[in-house]
């Protein structure tokens, strides 16, 4: 009787059990891809946020002019990708209308911060920098985190897609690669030696990112 049981054929799947079987398959592991990417993302943002941190602080520290704004941080709280990325990770401090993510000590968003917070450069920093390919490798940094969601939905950025359903239809595989190129970039940057590296315009990660500018170019 046992031996019936267990040599008995498994009753098979129907044709649409075995077809909803494999779209659960294929939704668990986007939600694996999806998920992974965002921690690729959020690491990465972390790396670049460190990278210029190392280069502006000494300007920051003594400037009394605040380059923040609270219609900046507002991004963070209309965007659902950004809502995301720093639902994560507990910020040190509240959003207010008044400051919106700006304490005394600085931003309190670790990430998750709108793209436009890396992509702005002050004259000070940027006129503090001694040649002209030093110039060109800070705008590349503050452009990686910019770059890669760029034109995720048709022309628009992914921190400007506003309905958590068109968020669905981005192509998480075409922003992987995005991720991908803009790291590239940035190892490029982090083992850049003075004059003693490779000219900039011999990286094709750089000037994917921002194209090289003519003088540097020959
Ligand atoms: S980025 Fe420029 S303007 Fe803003 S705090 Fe730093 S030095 Fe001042
Ligand atoms: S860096 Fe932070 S405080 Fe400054 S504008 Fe961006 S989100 Fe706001």
């Amino acid at each position: 009787m046992l031996l019936a049981r267990i040599t008995q054929p498994k009753r098979r799947e129907s044709p649409v059990g075995q077809l909803l079987s494999e779209v659960r398959l294929k939704l668990d592991d986007m939600a694996t891809y999806l998920s992974k990417i965002l921690k690729s993302y959020t690491d990465f943002e972390i790396a670049v946020r460190e990278q210029i941190a190392d280069i502006c602080a000494p300007h920051c520290a003594g400037c009394q002019g605040v380059c923040c704004r609270p219609e900046f941080c507002r991004e963070n709280i209309d965007s659902p990708f950004l809502n995301r990325i720093s639902a994560k990770t507990q910020p040190d401090g509240a959003f207010s209308e008044e400051h919106g993510w700006l304490a005394p000590t600085g931003c309190v968003l670790s990430v998750g911060r709108p793209p436009v917070c890396y992509q702005f450069n002050c004259n000070k920093i940027i006129d503090g920098l001694p040649t002209a390919q030093h110039r060109y490798l800070v705008k590349v940094l503050s452009n990686l985190v910019p770059y890669i969601g760029k034109r995720s939905l048709g022309t628009r950025h992914i921190v400007e897609i506003m309905d958590p359903d068109q968020l669905k239809k981005v192509s998480f595989t075409r922003f992987g690669r995005r991720l991908n190129e803009a790291r590239e970039a940035l190892h490029v940057i982090q083992s850049y030696k003075g004059p003693y590296s490779s000219k900039v315009s011999s990286h094709a990660a750089l000037s994917r990112v921002i194209p090289i500018p003519r003088p540097l170019a020959q």
